[in-house]
């Protein structure tokens, strides 16, 4: 069975030649499902795995827009709607300088199977454009969203694919982009999620992936017979994720003593605190400047370390919530030199895959990005539910289904790494669990 997950590798490198990070997924995920497929021969020979990895459909565009000295500008847009065995496509869109094919589509792949881990009927896929929003004015980041738009709105629809906001995509730009699509369809449809609340959003939307995480790595803590409350915690980021999490971890009594940004990492032995220095996250996030090293101005008990990551500073839980392969091999090492216990990666696939192995060779337990993280998700199909109801949900019934899900996807996880004699493995457990169901629809609609 090995040699016949090593010929769908090859088979993905040779389809995708240049495109690291999708076949990094791609692996990842095909040799953690290779005991399902020896159990399960009629899967080889539907050529699921084949069509698996095949995007259902791809599209690229050209996005153009003026921007305030009148000049034209020429961004490329992508949407990858990867599998809808479970469900309309669904996924956030990413604006960054950097998003080209490879990015989109492991993000795509990915989403497939943290959506399946919800337990929700949503299919995978991800979007994006190669546009940085940041110093960018109002009006420019308008004229983008409304460009992007004009030609993303006759791929999608409330039962088609329904995109969400992802780095550099906040509130602020899926309105623009809902108020394009709805000018275009006149429809109004649930056919984004992350809106704002005052036209179908949902409440506790902007917090679901920070406190899905903080959930989640509750629930490993306390099957290894520990618990939140004392412990200290390594958070990269400072963004929407970064923020969610900070501010469930406080809840939770546990003491964050890092933040980073493209600039460096802020330590602050005092705690990223409740109140005053959690609400500067939004702060940062607003200036539209994209630096993490003003936290330390203003609160002087915190230090700013130019240009390093804070994977070596000593913690009991380290949770990455920047972006991916935020962690090599070197950062893994001095993580296990420092006596890290456990790894809870908030960010889509922060990790490198040598990384992950060296981690749990090392006795380190590692929950996966696409279980940790798929409480933000979950909670849009959520607002998805809530805007075919013509209906608005409150945030308690919101934060109460949000934790009976993550609570179910650690369980699900582990029950399916049990399943397999694979003791408690999440990672291999998340990825079994989130393609047994995927497949299971998948074999039921035949070859399409
Ligand atoms: N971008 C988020 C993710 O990586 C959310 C996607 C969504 O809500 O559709 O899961």
């Amino acid at each position: 069975m090995a040699k016949l997950v090593e010929k769908y590798i090859e088979i993905a490198a040779q389809k995708n030649p240049g495109e690291p990070e999708f076949l990094q997924t791609v692996e990842e995920v095909l040799t953690s499902i290779e005991p399902v497929l020896e159990a399960h021969p009629e899967y080889v020979k539907a050529g699921l795995i084949e069509r698996l990895i095949e995007p259902e459909r791809g599209i690229s565009f050209r996005v153009p827009w003026v921007d305030d000295n009148g000049v034209v500008q020429v961004n490329r847009g992508y949407r990858y709607e990867f599998n809808s065995a479970i469900g309309p496509y669904k996924g956030g869109l990413r604006f960054a300088p950097n998003v080209c094919p490879s990015i989109i589509k492991f993000l795509g792949f990915e989403q497939i199977f943290k959506n399946s881990l919800t337990g929700l009927p949503i299919g995978g896929g991800k979007g994006g454009a190669d546009f940085d929003p940041n110093g960018k004015s109002d009006g420019e980041i308008m004229r983008f969203c409304q460009s992007f738009m004009s030609e993303l709105f006759r791929h999608i629809g409330a039962q088609t694919d329904v995109p969400a906001g992802d780095l550099g995509v906040g509130a602020r730009e899926i309105g623009y982009m809902f108020g394009q699509y709805k000018k275009l369809v006149n429809r109004y449809e649930g056919v984004l999620t992350g809106k704002g609340l005052s036209y179908g959003g949902l409440s506790g939307r902007t917090e679901a992936t920070g406190y899905g995480i903080v959930f989640f790595a509750r629930e490993m803590l306390k099957a290894n017979g520990e618990e939140l409350a004392g412990k200290t915690v390594v958070v990269s980021g400072f963004g929407n994720v970064s923020w969610g999490t900070v501010k469930k971890l406080n809840q939770l009594g546990a003491k964050v003593i890092t933040i980073s940004g493209p600039d460096g990492y802020i330590y602050d032995p005092d705690g990223v605190t409740a109140g005053e220095k959690e609400d500067f996250l939004l702060e940062l996030r607003s200036s539209g400047k994209n630096i993490c090293a003003p936290y330390a101005e203003k609160f002087p008990g915190a230090t700013f370390y130019p240009g390093e990551k804070p994977w070596g500073v000593k913690a009991d839980l380290y949770i990455p919530c920047a972006t991916q392969n935020e962690i090599h091999m070197a950062d893994a090492e001095k993580m296990v030199a420092n006596g890290c216990k456990f790894l809870c990666e908030g960010s889509n696939m922060p990790t490198k895959n040598e990384a992950v192995a060296y981690l749990q060779a090392n006795g380190v337990i590692v929950g996966p990005s696409k279980a940790a993280n798929a409480g933000g998700v979950a909670c849009s199909c959520i607002e998805m539910g809530q805007n075919a109801g013509h209906t608005v949900f409150s945030p308690d019934q919101v934060y109460e289904q949000l934790e009976t899900i993550m609570v179910n996807i650690h369980k699900n996880a582990a029950e399916a790494s049990q399943k397999y004699g694979l003791g408690y493995d999440l990672v291999k457990g998340a990825n079994i669990a989130g393609f047994e169901k995927v497949a299971q629809a998948m074999m039921a609609q035949g070859i399409v």
